[in-house]
């Protein structure tokens, strides 16, 4: 027989993709590829997949060694999921291997352990055996031989131990221990799907038509803009309902935070035993179950969060990413994927259908849709008919004005004393993260910003000095407006304990309760707040942005959105865009049910335009003032941004890396004739310079993207050089 060699990818940082092994079993190829194996790397034992077989070896027959184990009975990756890992080691610059490693839950990671057999015990003769045991060098196998046990682990492999297997002394074998114990609890008995009674609204069923068309086809790429309430749970629903009634399976994400109780038992009441739920609240042997009952085509459904992109449905029909704005989509571990890019591509392998949900949409999502690359549906009014939330501006330069120097406006406090007294419960909502450190006018609201970048400037107050995280560009603090002259300049500074601690003083007999990153740490914590508002036993939650997500509350009929501003500021390009987004969802939370709510947003800004857009419910109109902006400024969907990470705990070496790095990029952009397609932005701090000690600075690339792919793989190998600096293509964030 002729030989053949296994490509086996491994999950090791750097290095070549595969590496070439022997393959000493009479098994077909289509056994082997996409199989789990034991293969010795140095002289360490590793978990790897093969990805191809071969006639013929990279380097020298006699020095390849053999595939040590087979692992599971048959191949774990379809050769659809090996196309996507060679696709996403390509797009996220990632190696193979880390890639196809993390399509795998973590139970499904062997620890292995090798161990010698002695063939026939009564020949092992004393000098044998203590040559054995000095090849050994651990004491577990020395003690287990000396015990004379037949069966003795072993962590290496000596020339002497070789020499024994040759003999026909010793051979070897292999436990292969998977990290979990599964128990199988999963109660099929207990639920049971039902037919959808739901009549669908003519909106819904143009959706439904649509989506069902295109699973039929295998083909096909929506993205459903619908309104909060406007229904699209059930256009999910409906169409999965046919994706399985032809035999297909379908995949849904949703953002971690959204994966409520609530949430799952919608699917589960509607398709019963056929769901799959996913997220990082299971135990590792809760996901090593689901895993297999998806591999193994008892779940036709997977609902779940970013991960749940590779789960090993059998039938693609269609995968629906919810909310797809979401930054939780986008992995900030490597591989540093985007769970839109990765189910995109997964559909195009799989002839799957792919459905991104949302009633505030990406720029590069709608963009992409106006391109033609994927079909707009749209849903524009709700299934009730209910108006959307009543959305009021403060501009708090009145306040000012008027003497009022406290964060709430007049309007804000009467409204919620009304509601206090009406015994009906309201939300007092503060920007995702305490990030207060840009510098506005008082009086006319106008915001210190970046004049290359567009970015709000953040204020350093140990130098009095105001930069750019872009771009590096300093200034002193101004002593008075540069606008308007006047000295009411100050820098923007006020948190969610800040108005916890205000509202409790103002409202002595309020229940206040507050909900963010620090109060929720502990496990449940944020079950239990929610619980607290869901009984009615808080009048006013205050919280970060934490609480605008899919949460349904139907007893709060006000929300204030305290500072605007602060979510505005942000010194990131898409700091527009999220508000508009904050602005829309915190709308969607009041007046869910029977109550009409009021939303009342304070901001110093009142004129911009995504305070103005987001007022009148109106995406159209504030995607044609961002994608300008976008456009004009060179940012995505208008480039790809390559962000370059420094971090370390000496700040001086970190500065000089930063420096260093930043050289050699103008240097190859040079040479390479790329000035005019690439900008770079920095070195400099982070926004966040200092976190656990360590400091963090940063280079940002601005990439024409007709030559990111050219590009890209050079600026990796400069990266890679560096042990401090790790890249990330196109983030969500920039903080
Ligand atoms: P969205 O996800 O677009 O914000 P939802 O899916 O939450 O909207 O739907 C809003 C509400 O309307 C939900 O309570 C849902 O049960 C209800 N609903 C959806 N479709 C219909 C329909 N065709 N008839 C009656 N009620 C519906
Ligand atoms: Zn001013
Ligand atoms: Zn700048």
């Amino acid at each position: 027989m002729k030989p053949r060699f296994a490509s086996v990818a491994l999950n090791v940082p750097a290095g070549s993709d595969t590496y070439s092994y022997k393959i000493v079993d009479d098994i077909s190829d289509d056994m082997l590829i996409g199989r789990r194996a034991v293969v010795m790397l140095g002289n360490r034992l590793m978990e790897g997949y093969i990805v191809d077989i071969t006639d013929h070896a990279d380097i020298e027959e006699d020095k390849i060694k053999p595939v040590e184990a087979l692992l599971d009975k048959e191949p774990i990756f379809t050769k659809a999921m090996l196309e996507l890992a060679f696709w996403m080691k390509e797009q996220y610059l990632c190696p193979l291997g880390a890639a196809l490693a993390c399509m795998l839950p973590p139970g499904v990671k062997a620890r292995i352990q090798k161990m010698i057999v002695l063939l026939n015990e009564a020949d092992v003769i004393d000098n044998t055996k203590s040559l054995i045991i000095n090849a050994l060098r651990d004491n577990k196998g020395r003690m287990a031989l000396n015990a004379l046990k037949k069966v003795v682990p072993v962590k290496n492999i000596s020339s002497v131990l070789a020499e024994l297997e040759r003999d026909g002394v010793i051979a070897y074998e292999y436990t292969v221990k998977e990290s979990v114990r599964i128990k199988d609890s999963y109660n099929e008995a207990a639920v049971s799907g039902s037919i959808s009674t739901v009549r669908p609204v003519q909106q819904q069923l143009q959706a439904i038509t649509a989506i069902n068309k295109a699973v039929d086809e295998g083909e096909g790429a929506f993205l459903l803009h619908g309104v909060t309430g406007s229904g699209k749970t059930e256009v999910y629903l409906q169409a999965i309902q046919h994706a399985m009634d032809i035999g297909k399976d379908a995949i849904v994400l949703v953002p971690e935070i959204s994966l409520t109780p609530q949430m799952v038992a919608l699917f589960t009441a509607r398709f019963g035993s056929s769901v799959a739920v996913w997220h990082s609240r299971l135990s590792m042997g809760e996901k090593y179950a689901q895993w297999w009952r998806i591999k193994n085509g008892q779940a036709q459904v997977v609902v779940g969060a970013r991960s749940a992109v590779f789960a090993p449905v059998q039938r693609l029909g269609l995968i629906v990413l919810d909310e797809e704005q979401e930054s939780s989509y986008k992995s900030d571990m490597t591989p540093k994927y985007d769970a839109r890019e990765v189910a995109k591509r997964r559909c195009d392998i799989e002839a799957g259908v792919l459905v991104l949900g949302s009633a505030t949409p990406s720029l590069e999502t709608y963009y992409a849709a106006g391109k033609g690359d994927m079909r707009l549906l749209v849903m524009p009014d709700r299934i009730n008919g209910k108006p959307l939330p009543h959305v009021d501006i403060v501009d708090m330069r009145q306040e000012i004005a008027y003497g009022n120097k406290s964060i709430f406006s007049r309007k804000l406090l009467k409204a919620v004393a009304y509601n206090l007294k009406a015994g009906q419960q309201s939300i007092l909502f503060m920007n995702r993260r305490g990030f207060s450190t840009f510098v506005s006018c008082r009086n006319c609201g106008l915001v210190m910003k970046c004049p290359h970048c567009d970015i709000s400037l953040v204020y350093h107050s140990d130098k009095g000095q105001l930069q750019c995280h872009y771009c590096g560009y300093k200034i002193a603090v101004p002593k008075v407006c540069p606008k308007c002259k006047s000295p009411y300049i100050r820098y923007f500074g006020a948190g969610t304990q800040r108005i916890e601690h205000d509202v409790k003083q103002i409202f002595p007999h309020a229940r206040v309760v507050r909900m963010d990153t620090d109060t929720v740490t502990k496990k449940n914590a944020h079950r239990d707040i929610l619980r607290l508002v869901w009984r009615h036993e808080v009048d006013i939650l205050v919280g970060t942005q934490m609480i605008a997500k899919g949460l349904d509350f139907p007893e709060v009929t006000l929300v204030g959105v305290v500072a605007a501003d602060t979510a505005l500021n942000i010194p990131d390009f898409r700091s527009a865009e999220d508000t508009f987004q904050l602005v829309t969802q915190v709308a969607g939370r009041a007046g869910r049910a029977a109550k009409p709510g009021m939303v009342i947003v304070q901001t110093y800004q009142p004129e911009h335009y995504s305070l103005q857009a987001a007022v009148k419910h109106d995406y159209e109109s504030f995607y044609r003032q961002e994608i300008e902006i976008r456009e004009r400024l060179k940012y995505p969907p208008f480039s790809n941004i390559v962000k370059i990470s420094l971090s370390g705990k000496h700040l001086p070496d970190i500065i000089k890396a930063a420096e260093d790095m930043a050289g050699e990029l103008h240097c190859y952009l040079n040479n390479m004739c790329y000035n005019n397609d690439v900008e770079i932005l920095g070195p400099s701090p982070a926004p966040m310079e200092k976190i656990k000690d360590e400091y963090r600075w940063q280079i940002i690339l601005k990439v024409d993207v007709h030559i990111m792919d050219d590009i890209k793989y050079d600026i990796k190998r400069m990266v890679d050089r560096y042990s401090c600096a790790s890249m990330d293509i196109n983030p969500y964030s920039m903080l």
